[in-house]
């Protein structure tokens, strides 16, 4: 496999509210890695309308993530930020990547199988087809590194499997035009730390979602302290005092949800957390989770509030992000399209 240079790539959806789910599994990890590589962040709008979105609701829902990155501190001069559908090249190269990938792939798929539910027949064939644009997000940008939540882990294998039969369906143009054995890397998922999959605080064998239809089931980064307060105080949880060892969380689902979230918003690992809440009652720890909750996510949720007073901001900002987004990508689809034989004719 020859060098790719080190690039990371993330996306996360417009739909409904953000949630400590995705800030804790996906936004604070994209802070993080600001610091050791080059980043592009996308709003995958693309990725939303899978699903039925009210218009309306869907342009604020591009603002409103983009204001979540900001105020959790990505850099937008930096870094890259923008959405997914100023840069043409990611439904494009989509469209090569449905015809590299295979049906039985994508119907191994459990996302596709959970949201589409029992009514298969009537989900949309974008919702199918989720796995194979996101590989193209990746991909257009020959991005290496793709931190995501524990649910994507899936969909980040597919995308290996698409750039590997690529690499080897065109192995012989792909050569022939200097690139060596592969033209894609194999993106490899970041899934790290103490809060890959939260879970809803009404079920903890369910994963904390934006669609999950009671609000009570999440935490909103927009949620005001009272909310937070009472989200907390009315999750759910079983009748044993926490234990001292991560061991004694087996089978214990919302403690361990629980004992996750205050790790992940502090940086400390599970194990500390139960060194100082180990033994004791869940009301003492509920409390300090809600009053550590409180300190970390105010700040983001007032910048949010801030951000949002100005969307002409936003929208200078994903249109320069854009604009540095398809610098990236136009060349890289250029070089695609020869691969597969097409004729580019004026396109340069
Ligand atoms: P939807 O229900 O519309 O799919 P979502 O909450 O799953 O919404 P996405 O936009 O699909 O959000 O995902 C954005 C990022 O957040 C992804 O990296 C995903 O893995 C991560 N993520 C989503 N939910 C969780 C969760 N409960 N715990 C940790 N990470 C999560
Ligand atoms: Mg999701």
């Amino acid at each position: 496999m020859p060098q790719f240079r080190p690039l990371v790539f993330s996306g996360v959806q417009p739909t409904g509210s953000v949630h400590i789910g995705n800030y804790l599994g996906a936004i604070k990890r994209f802070v993080e890695m600001q610091q050791t590589h080059d980043c592009i962040y996308c709003v995958v709008d693309l990725h939303a309308i899978t699903l039925w979105q009210e218009p309306a609701e869907l342009t604020d829902g591009i603002r409103r993530i983009t204001a979540a990155f900001l105020a959790a501190g990505i850099d937008p001069a930096k870094h890259i930020v923008f959405n997914q559908s100023q840069v043409a090249e990611h439904a494009e190269l989509a469209w090569v990547f449905n015809c590299v990938a295979r049906m039985g792939w994508l119907s191994r798929m459990t996302q596709f199988k959970e949201k589409a539910g029992k009514d298969r027949e009537n989900a949309s064939v974008g919702l199918f087809a989720y796995p194979s644009l996101m590989a193209a997000d990746i991909l257009v940008y020959r991005a290496t590194h793709v931190p995501v939540g524990e649910d994507q882990k899936q969909h980040l294998e597919l995308a290996r499997d698409i750039a590997q039969k690529f690499n080897l369906d065109f192995a012989a143009q792909i050569a022939a035009r200097g690139h060596g054995e592969a033209f894609f890397p194999l993106p490899e998922p970041l899934i790290q730390g103490p809060a890959t999959r939260v879970m809803s605080l009404r079920d903890g064998t369910k994963k904390m979602s934006k669609s999950d239809a009671s609000d009570y089931s999440r935490i909103n980064l927009t949620d005001d302290d009272d909310t937070i307060v009472q989200k907390i105080r009315r999750a759910k949880t079983d009748a044993e005092p926490l234990p001292t060892e991560i061991a004694g969380l087996a089978n214990r689902p919302e403690a361990e949800n629980l004992v996750g979230i205050y790790a992940a918003l502090d940086d400390r690992s599970k194990a500390e957390v139960l060194k100082e809440f180990g033994n004791g009652q869940f009301s003492t720890f509920k409390t300090a989770l809600a009053d550590l909750m409180l300190a970390k996510l105010g700040p983001i949720r007032n910048e949010m509030t801030r951000l949002a007073a100005d969307p002409a901001h936003i929208d200078r900002v994903l249109a320069d992000g854009s604009r540095r987004a398809r610098a990236i990508a136009t060349p890289i689809m250029d070089q695609v399209r020869d691969i597969v034989g097409f004729i580019r004719g004026d396109r340069g």
